[in-house]
């Protein structure tokens, strides 16, 4: 298809609005019920009046001769003519009247035939039953002396009594149709003018009140597509809008975590990687001008740009290493070790810092457990936890890792009692880049120790979080479910930093 042949999209502002639609809808459906009411009431309704009357001649024509003889018959007959205001006359095979009942007063046709004819008028319909070889006849005919339309139904019967068969004619008039048709055109009419003005009024009032919640969420939302992230989304009505109301505030909230975590990421990132450049750019131009010549004042500026070089590396892999859990990429290879083994193995590494400067690390343990979780990334939370532990301590120098065993889980802790965090700052600890407003610079970090923790541990599905006290110190801890069972994953610190976990 060429590109011009395509069909034209319309465009949002080219369509009709919501307030049009439930207008034209409603409106729509008035009409076809006014239109349903009309062919109903006022075309078949004339031609239904007469099948109901004809059923009902049949019916009352089949219970006479079903009763006929009986000692209650003729109250029967005179019932029955009173209620369904009928002529009933009933002859024998030579047309000789049997017994009859009127309701049609003086005028009604049969009554006129057997007095004024003799029943030639009944003869003629007897031989037309005949002629047919049908049960009955009935047929709609003209009473002159009245002029209104009447059902004749005449049909044969025969009794035990007698062999020749006996002829029930009855009379029902058309009339009442006539005036009640007209009666209920007249109305019609009124309905149709009053339905129809109804309608429209309520439709304009439903119309405007669906559409309106949807125009003001649209207006919010156009608002928020230019940027204005103080829009609130709070459009009341009914539940449909209350919901996309709240799905559009939750979207909005999280468009705006987003964007400003890509601005705080822009901001951290290029401040943690100039800072260090900005070192090494330094020193390097130290040793060029000044210190090159001076081998120990040389050495000390390069072991300083060794250790921003250091800060940089440690920067990139960290990041990368974060991306990496975040994206849900990594798989954990889970195995089964020992606990004491895995504790007692990380703090080797720090027997140096133990003997040199004078740090207090112990490990209090609990009966060994064997845990299972993946052994690098467990050390990595392990060292990260010991490694803030010693970098925040400060003159206190003692740190203890505790293992607490628990009915379902192996609690494993790492308390300091240094600087603490304070109760506003807690919540915040396991987020990206957060770092302590007073962190030295010589404390090397980047911001993201712990929330790479958080990710690894919540990929475990461990439990952790942080108690923490100003000026007293903090535990750091997380929950190894017994038989790899899993637990629900949350920073409690960063709900209840205090509360001890379960
Ligand atoms: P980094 O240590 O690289 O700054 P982390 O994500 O490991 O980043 O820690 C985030 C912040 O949490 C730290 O900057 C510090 O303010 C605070 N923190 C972490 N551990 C402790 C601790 N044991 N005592 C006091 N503050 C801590």
């Amino acid at each position: 298809m060429k590109r011009s042949d395509k069909p034209k999209q319309k465009t949002a502002g080219s369509k009709r609005t919501l307030r049009f639609y439930v207008w034209w809808y409603f409106m729509l459906f008035a009409v076809l019920v006014l239109l349903l009411l009309w062919v109903f009431q006022y075309f078949l309704l004339a031609s239904y009046y007469r099948s109901a009357r004809l059923r009902s001649v049949e019916k009352v024509s089949g219970e006479l001769t079903e009763a006929y003889g009986s000692d209650s018959f003729e109250n029967e007959i005179r019932r029955m003519a009173f209620d369904n205001s009928m002529c009933i006359i009933i002859t024998d095979s030579s047309g000789k009247l049997q017994t009859g009942a009127n309701n049609l007063g003086y005028f009604s046709k049969l009554m006129l035939d057997s007095f004024n004819n003799t029943g030639y008028y009944m003869h003629q319909l007897k031989g037309e039953l005949t002629e047919s070889g049908k049960d009955y006849i009935s047929k709609i005919v003209k009473n002159d002396s009245i002029s209104s339309e009447e059902i004749i139904y005449v049909s044969s019967f025969k009794t035990e009594r007698s062999e020749n068969p006996y002829y029930i004619y009855i009379e029902s008039s058309l009339e009442p149709i006539d005036s009640t048709v007209s009666t209920i055109r007249e109305q019609l009419i009124y309905i149709t003018v009053i339905l129809f003005e109804l309608a429209f009024i309520i439709t304009l009032f439903i119309s405007k009140r669906l559409s309106s919640p949807i125009v003001g969420i649209t207006e919010t939302a156009k608002k928020f597509g230019s940027g204005d992230f103080s829009v609130e989304f709070d459009q009341k009505g009914y539940r449909e809008v209350s919901e996309l109301s709240e799905v559009l505030d939750n979207a909005k909230t999280e468009i705006g975590k987003v964007n400003k975590l890509r601005a705080d990421l822009i901001a951290n990132i290029s401040h943690d990687l100039r800072t260090p450049l900005t070192m090494v750019k330094a020193y390097a131009e130290m040793i060029r001008d000044l210190s090159g010549d001076n081998p120990e004042k040389r050495n000390e500026h390069i072991q300083i740009i060794i250790d921003e070089a250091d800060r940089l590396s440690n920067l990139v892999s960290n990041i990368l290493e974060l991306s990496k859990l975040e994206s849900g990429n990594l798989e954990l290879s889970r195995t089964s070790f020992s606990l004491h083994d895995k504790i007692k193995d990380v703090l080797t590494r720090y027997t140096l810092l133990i003997e040199e400067q004078g740090y207090d690390i112990a490990f209090e343990p609990d009966e060994d457990r064997i845990v299972t979780a993946d052994a690098d990334k467990l050390d990595q939370v392990l060292y990260n936890f010991i490694n803030n532990a010693i970098n925040y301590s400060g003159e206190n120098k003692r740190i203890r890792i505790r293992q607490i065993n628990k009915e379902y889980c192996t609690r494993v802790e790492v308390a300091d009692n240094g600087k603490g965090i304070s109760k506003e700052l807690l919540p915040k600890v396991f987020d990206r880049y957060y770092r302590g407003d007073k962190v030295q610079r010589e404390v090397v970090g980047t911001g993201l120790g712990l929330s790479i923790c958080k990710e690894i541990l919540k990929k475990h599905n461990f439990a952790f979080g942080v108690q923490s006290e100003e000026g007293k110190g903090s535990t750091f801890w997380f929950e190894i479910p017994i038989n790899g069972g899993e637990q629900k994953a949350e920073p409690a610190g960063s709900k209840d930093p205090n509360a001890a976990a379960k």
